[in-house]
């Protein structure tokens, strides 16, 4: 079958590999629709190895580059492994890319993003840019007949988006400043205001993100590179600032100005991948009591994601700006995202 294999930094290559074997006592097999690229493909595109494990094998998975990349996908079972009673072949589902060891301490509290041996399918192990993919039956969702498999496979980020939302927590009636207005910004955006927040801010650059925010809702959308962002946020807070910041971009510039934007006590949630280092003068941290948190994927929030957009509080379809097959992924999928950063949100990529 058709892959996209990650080989190193600049180097992804579409090549035939094996199918993946009969699934393993508790795993299914899956036959891949739709499958988004994801910010952290492309950190892996573009700067990797960031997840990615080259040379040592992952604790859990064995996995090591090259390996296939993809995680935000649906599909339905063809296979299933021993022991899984709960699932059936053509069952259409939507799968939680995080594969755990369910034994350690994190684990057994139901932390799983936390676990010590945390593995991302697509990131390591191989992943959904391919026609097949074996994934643990523990992370499955079952996916509603009457919703679209393109629809399903933006549930994985609008996951991550939620987790975002919660692990502030944003409360009814707080004000929230999202940076970022790509996919993951976008769908905090989204779940902000499902969440009751009052008014959502979101800071952008590019125009056709800054169009996505205000359609899904923003309350002000403020370009840095025009606004001094933190002056800003307070202005339209009468003069508070917001009750949480969630930082989408993972820039080594965006955590102070997300401190400085929030009032006394607020909360900064970092959702970002950061390739540098940020420096913070901690005081602005200790005098005003300000709390830093980190969000990480998502804690079970794939059925609450698949229920909202069923009854119209999340909205999938505004953010797919592209549909591709596997072969363009390169060229039309990667290249075009770093390249066209203004025009795209969501590429989501068919095996067919
Ligand atoms: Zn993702
Ligand atoms: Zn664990």
């Amino acid at each position: 079958m058709k892959a996209a294999v990650w080989y190193a930094q600049r180097d992804v290559r579409v090549v035939e590999v094996p199918e993946p074997p009969k699934p393993p006592k508790g795993w299914v097999k899956i036959k891949v629709e739709w499958c988004g690229i994801c910010g952290s493909d492309l950190h892996e595109y573009i700067a990797g190895p960031i997840f990615i494990p080259v040379g040592t094998p992952h604790p859990l998975t064995g996995g090591t580059a090259p390996l296939t990349l993809g995680h935000e996908f649906s599909g339905r079972i063809v296979e299933v492994g021993e022991g899984v009673t709960n699932w059936k072949t053509g069952d259409k589902v939507a799968p939680d890319a995080c594969q755990v060891c369910w034994e350690c301490y994190s684990c057994k509290r139901m932390d799983y993003p936390c676990c010590e041996k945390l593995a991302f399918t697509g990131l390591h192990t191989d992943g959904a840019f391919a026609e097949y993919v074996n994934v643990p039956a523990y992370t499955l969702y079952k996916v509603p007949d009457d919703m679209p498999f393109e629809i399903a496979a933006v549930v994985e980020p609008l996951a991550v988006g939620m987790h975002a939302v919660r692990r502030a927590p944003v409360m009814a009636g707080d004000n929230v400043v999202i940076f970022g207005g790509g996919t993951i910004g976008l769908s905090a955006l989204q779940s902000a205001k499902a969440a009751g927040a009052a008014k959502v801010i979101v800071v952008e650059m590019a125009k056709a993100r800054k169009d996505y925010a205000k359609k899904l809702g923003a309350y002000a959308v403020l370009d840095p590179t025009q606004n001094d962002v933190a002056a800003e946020v307070h202005k339209l807070t009468d003069g508070l600032g917001a009750d949480v910041a969630i930082e989408c971009v993972g820039s080594d510039k965006t955590v102070p100005v997300a401190l400085a934007s929030v009032r006394p006590r607020g909360i900064v949630v970092t959702a970002g991948v950061f390739e540098k280092d940020t420096p913070i003068q901690f005081n602005n941290v200790t005098f005003p009591e300000k709390e830093i948190k980190g969000s990480l994927g998502y804690n079970g929030e794939f059925a609450t994601v698949i229920s909202m957009l069923g009854d119209g509080r999340l909205d999938a379809k505004t953010m797919i700006t592209g549909k591709i097959k596997l072969d363009d992924i390169i060229g039309k999928g990667f290249e075009e995202l770093v390249n066209n950063k203004d025009k795209n949100i969501k590429i989501i990529v068919s095996p067919k």
